[in-house]
């Protein structure tokens, strides 16, 4: 049994190797080869919750589960919103091979997906990107687009322009970037080629009307039903992807409420991103076209990630059987 921390996980999985294990995970997915109920989100005091995702990739010899305590105003008290493990299993023998610490592999797997999602759907050579939301995934963010991006500035902005500020300081200087704090949610949204909205808001912080053709949107985070950080005319103006058909039905407060709203139909939700990857669906068709990515997060993600982090350990000698 391996018991691995943050710092072990961030040095045995560059963002790099997350990106292309992400990407093999979303086709996976989309390929009915991972095997996952709904997860299942359990109130606690408000607004704190217990998530629970299960799920099983036998093909690839795992099985796990992760188990996370969700308390969004942590921010104020200098700790993380989430927290919590993944364990994980071996598939033929049934025994538990690992816990690994579920903020870091989080953040690095969303990111990563966002970073599948964009290589897709957004255009060639994009540079500008616009992050609404300054947190910890929006941190992952800048890394992961990076490596898939020709990044050249960077739009911040959240509602605390300390926060900004300390998120800006907090990248320090990256080479050929500019990282400039914007003073609202839609001057960050001008002249971007790329928008991550990252937020923990649940009422929407950026609008249809903002968009302009050819810009790629990744929805990250808004991660229940009655939550949305878009309106519904970014749905309506967009292609819409999500990660995964069957959560995006159930929880994506986005495509529920346009749904709801009768401002789009079934069809105008256009497929997995793993659908796109294999091929089977058509993403981005012109340089003209608003593509959206839906990311509610998903279990696939977080196994093949963490299997990806247990073989690294498992090759190193220099890495002890627990390391948090
Ligand atoms: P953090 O607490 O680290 O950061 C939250 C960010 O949201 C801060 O920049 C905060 O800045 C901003 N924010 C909070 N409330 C609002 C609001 N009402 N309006 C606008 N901005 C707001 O959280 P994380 O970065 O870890 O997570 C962000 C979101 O991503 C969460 O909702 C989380 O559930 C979701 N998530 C999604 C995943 C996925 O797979 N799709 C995976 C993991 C997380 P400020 O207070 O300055 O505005």
């Amino acid at each position: 049994m391996r018991v691995l921390g943050a710092a072990a996980i961030e040095s045995l999985l560059p963002i790099g190797h997350c990106i292309e294990v992400v990407d093999a995970a979303m086709r996976a997915l989309s390929s009915q080869q991972v095997l996952s109920p709904l997860r299942t989100v359990m109130a606690l005091t408000a607004p704190n919750a217990m998530g629970v995702m299960p799920g099983a990739m036998l093909e690839h010899g795992c099985f796990g589960v992760k188990v996370l305590a969700l308390y969004p105003g942590n921010g104020a008290l200098g700790l993380p919103s989430h927290a919590g493990a993944v364990v994980l299993f071996d598939a033929v023998s049934g025994a538990p091979v690992a816990v690994l610490e579920s903020n870091s592999l989080t953040a690095l797997r969303t990111a990563a997906a966002s970073a599948v999602a964009t290589r897709a759907l957004a255009r060639p050579g994009s540079r500008v990107v616009a992050l609404l939301g300054t947190g910890h995934q929006a941190l992952w963010h800048v890394h992961a687009l990076r490596a898939v991006l020709p990044v050249t500035r960077l739009q911040l902005w959240s509602r605390t322009a300390e926060n900004v500020a300390s998120f800006a300081a907090h990248l320090g200087p990256l080479d050929g970037v500019e990282v400039v704090a914007m003073g609202s949610a839609q001057d960050a949204v001008n002249g971007a080629d790329v928008v991550c909205t990252v937020s923990s808001s649940r009422e929407p912080i950026l609008q249809g009307a903002w968009l302009v053709p050819g810009q790629h949107v990744n929805l990250v985070g808004a991660s229940v039903a009655a939550a949305r950080e878009a309106d519904n005319e970014v749905v309506r103006r967009s292609r819409f992807f999500v990660d995964a058909r069957a959560s995006a039905a159930a929880q994506a407060g986005e495509w529920l409420g346009a749904l709801q709203d009768g401002v789009v139909g079934d069809s105008h939700l256009l497929g997995e991103i793993g659908e796109v990857l294999l091929g089977r669906v058509p993403g981005r068709l012109t340089d003209a076209d608003i593509t959206v990515y839906k990311s509610l997060g998903h279990t696939a993600q977080d196994l093949a990630a963490a299997g990806a982090v247990l073989r690294q350990a498992q090759a190193r000698a220099d890495v002890p059987n627990i390391d948090w």
